[in-house]
């Protein structure tokens, strides 16, 4: 079964102590989209403007992501910037220019709607709304968010709440959401606004899932040196996705390893700039960190 992924399409310019690249493939769903490829076929949603870059069109197409549901118009592309600090933890946005998504309301192609597994990818709330109306009969419906929206649109992210089955967000996002310190009490405030399945995400500390059959720990991949983790999240998510619709049996049989396998393609994220080394990765060295991963936290 394939994921629709619907969310941003970006030039991302980054700034870290060590380097500086600009005008990047970036955004939430060309993150989520890449890293879901390894496991599923992928359909996404998101425009572009005329000065997107052909090659990056080209890096979709390797990775053989449906792109119906991409549209190329007038204008400029979403650009995001961001800098951040010696830690790499820290991040600072220096520019959100919203360009051709300032005015996108897209119309799903009829072969979109089917799709039983959506990823709401980190952008408006109100766009994720307006692409959930369009889905027929989803299966798993899962969103993520940032601090933006909950700052400038909390009223429809608390009306899509109770439309998703999952809802992943990292932990300061956690705790101004819920004005809660711990990570329990946030988890069980958010079951309460909707989502059956919260996934807490907590940066090189892994992610935390609070679902019907419990909490799960999800390991980070331990990495030695952290090149640009823009996009890591959506990584995480969009492998997690991936996994689970092409997994046999239950979400609930299948979550806890789909997770692990996002986490993995998350930290091929981190070692490059933008999609660098998510690109590269190969399915078989993927196999390898889980298997890792799996000696890490067996006990
Ligand atoms: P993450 O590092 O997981 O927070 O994701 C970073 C990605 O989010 C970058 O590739 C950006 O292009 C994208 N991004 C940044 N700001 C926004 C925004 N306001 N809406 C949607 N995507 C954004």
């Amino acid at each position: 079964m394939s994921v629709l992924i619907a969310g941003s399409t970006a030039l991302d310019s980054i700034k870290t102590p060590k380097a500086e690249n600009p005008r990047l493939l970036g955004g939430s769903a060309s993150h989520a989209a890449v890293a879901a490829s390894f496991f599923s076929p992928v359909k996404l949603v998101g425009v572009v403007g005329d000065d997107f870059p052909k090659k990056y069109l080209k890096l979709y197409r390797r990775h053989k992501i449906d792109l119906e549901g991409l549209q190329i118009l007038p204008g400029k592309t979403f650009h995001w910037s961001g800098e951040y600090e010696v830690n790499m933890n820290n991040r600072r946005t220096l520019l959100t220019e919203l360009g051709v998504f300032e005015t996108f309301t897209p119309t799903l192609p009829k072969s979109y709607q089917q799709s039983s597994f959506v990823l709401l990818a980190n952008i408006a709330p109100a766009l994720q709304h307006h692409v959930l109306n369009q889905m027929q009969r989803p299966k798993f419906v899962v969103a993520d968010t940032m601090d933006l929206w909950l700052n400038i649109a909390l009223k429809d992210l608390l009306k899509l709440l109770p439309r998703l089955d999952g809802f992943v967000l990292n932990d300061s996002e956690a705790h101004q959401l819920t004005k809660e310190d711990n990570v329990f009490s946030a988890l069980r405030k958010i079951h309460k606004l909707g989502p059956r399945y919260v996934i807490i995400k907590k940066g090189s500390h892994g992610s935390i899932l609070s679902g019907p059959k419990g909490f799960f720990i999800c390991p980070a991949y331990p990495l030695n040196k952290v090149v640009d983790p823009t996009g890591a999240g959506d990584s995480f998510v969009g492998g997690m996705m991936g996994c689970l619709a092409t997994a046999r049996g239950s979400i609930d049989q299948n979550i806890r390893r789909a997770m692990v396998y996002g986490s993995v393609v998350a930290s091929f994220c981190c070692e490059g700039f933008g999609l660098t080394c998510t690109t590269r990765a190969k399915r078989s060295q993927i196999e390898r960190r889980v298997k890792e991963l799996e000696k890490l936290t067996t006990f």
